[in-house]
């Protein structure tokens, strides 16, 4: 290696958008499997790769922070040229054409939203369901304040759908869940979006692990 040369990604990258909210829990699970996480703040850190998490947070706070830094057209250009985008609860509200009430801001799936469709945050709660196309084993979901799908266009594909509204939808180029994967020990929805992107996942990662604990990727602090 020429050491005077600029360096240049060695390997295939996804990015995770690192505007704002819940970035290192994706980049932990997606360390899990072997594929190396990019935090994404600018449009430069967008050139190159295959796939963009838009994390969970707080989506007018994140839509704002886009279109500040200039990334809302950065991910819209790059979408364009074959990037693709999974949003994950805010992240899905980012990716909605339609946003009950509200304006929208990527608008990338044909599809209906409602904000804060459950209530409060106290409202946030876990389930477990069977989601056939991403895993024949049930996966655990842990919905925060989460958004509901309330309906989809012709060619949005519904992954789950849950009592009274769709949980998690894909298209050619996106994939939106309105629970957070990367807050439980299951990896199934990241190698899930990896493979969609191309990329080739660490085989042999047990497919949920049973020594994860929510404060895995996080450090303690102990408290005086
Ligand atoms: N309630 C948030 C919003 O409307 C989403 C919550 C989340 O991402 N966990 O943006």
């Amino acid at each position: 290696m020429n050491p005077s040369k600029p360096s240049t990604r060695p390997e295939p990258v996804l990015g995770v958008l690192d505007l704002q909210g819940g970035v290192l829990e994706h980049l932990d699970h997606l360390e899990r499997l072997g594929i190396r996480g990019l935090p994404v703040k600018s449009p430069e850190d967008l050139s190159g790769l295959k796939g963009l998490i838009l994390p969970g947070g707080e989506s007018t706070c994140m839509s704002r922070l886009l279109r500040i830094f200039g990334v809302d057209e950065a991910i819209r250009r790059e979408y364009r040229k074959g990037m693709k985008i999974w949003g994950t609860c805010a992240g899905t509200i980012l990716l909605a054409a339609r946003v009950r009430g509200e304006t929208s801001h990527l608008g990338l799936i044909d599809m209906e939203v409602e904000r804060n469709s459950f209530g409060s945050q106290l409202d946030s709660f876990t389930a477990t369901a069977v989601v056939p196309s991403v895993s024949p084993d049930p996966l655990p979901l842990t919905f925060i304040r989460s958004p509901k799908i309330l309906e989809v266009g012709e060619g949005v594909n519904i992954l789950l759908r849950m009592n009274d509204f769709i949980a998690a939808v894909e298209t050619p180029g996106t994939l939106a869940t309105v629970f957070h994967p990367e807050l439980t020990g299951s990896t199934a929805f990241h190698r899930y979006f990896a493979v969609k992107c191309g990329l080739c996942p660490a085989p042999d990662v047990p497919a949920l692990d049973p020594g994860w604990s929510r404060t895995s990727w996080t450090r303690h602090v102990r408290v005086r």
